[in-house]
């Protein structure tokens, strides 16, 4: 089973692609991940890679596609994988195609976690962090015991400029930019499975469970 996961910031992708990796046995493939892992084993790509990340600018799409090809066609994606945060645009979308081909691969699920905006921004501006010793909380799903005061260490809890509202929906609109003609694109090709991103995380992944054990591969 050769899947792609899309889902906006704040969907709880990265949950749902470890419970997936649980359940199917197959490996989780996220972008981030596997850049840093080449960077690290001094891989030609990585090196080239980290050349971009050190200036702290993107790296470019035939570096992060070339270290793709190599992870899709390690040994433990025989049984199948999980593509997390990849292809993010079109043009990386249309680069994955003929590296499957290549390698006799093709996706059968994209699975597309949709959920609320508004729901995104309250779930995405509730982090707040401490001061002092730099500990996380949220306010809907890990409340400090008392507001604005950390738990661990009684530090003052802030909103950092990451998690302003402002910056969240700059973000979230970033992605629907970028996501919204892939959607488009893997509907075309019949294998957009959309799921509603609402409740907690185990009722999300009953729909995916229920979406992939319906339509076995
Ligand atoms: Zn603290």
């Amino acid at each position: 089973m050769n899947l792609i996961l899309l889902g906006p910031p704040g969907a709880g992708k990265g949950t749902q692609a470890q419970r997936m990796v649980d359940r199917y046995h197959t490996p989780q493939i996220s972008t981030g991940d596997i850049l840093r892992s080449a960077v690290k084993e001094s891989a030609p790509l990585g090196m080239k890679a980290k050349g971009f990340m050190d200036q702290g600018q993107l790296v470019p799409d035939e570096i992060v596609i070339g270290i793709i090809e190599e992870r899709l066609k390690a040994k433990d994606c025989d049984s199948g994988f999980i593509l997390d945060g990849f292809p993010r645009t079109i043009p990386q979308a249309e680069a994955l195609q003929p590296i499957l081909t290549k390698i006799g691969k093709k996706i059968d699920h994209v699975i597309n976690i949709e959920v609320d905006p508004e729901e995104l921004v309250r779930r995405l501006t509730g982090r707040r962090t401490c001061k002092n010793c730099g500990a996380m909380f949220h306010l809907l799903f890990q409340p400090p015991k008392k507001e604005g005061i950390c738990d661990r260490c009684g530090g003052t809890l802030y909103l950092r400029a990451d998690d302003k509202e402002e910056t969240i929906r700059t973000r979230l609109k970033e992605y629907e930019k970028q996501t919204a003609p892939l959607i488009q694109y893997y509907q075309g090709k019949k294998t957009l499975r959309s799921i509603q991103g609402v409740g907690g995380p185990d009722q999300i992944f009953d729909q995916i469970v229920r979406l992939l054990d319906a339509t076995p591969v």
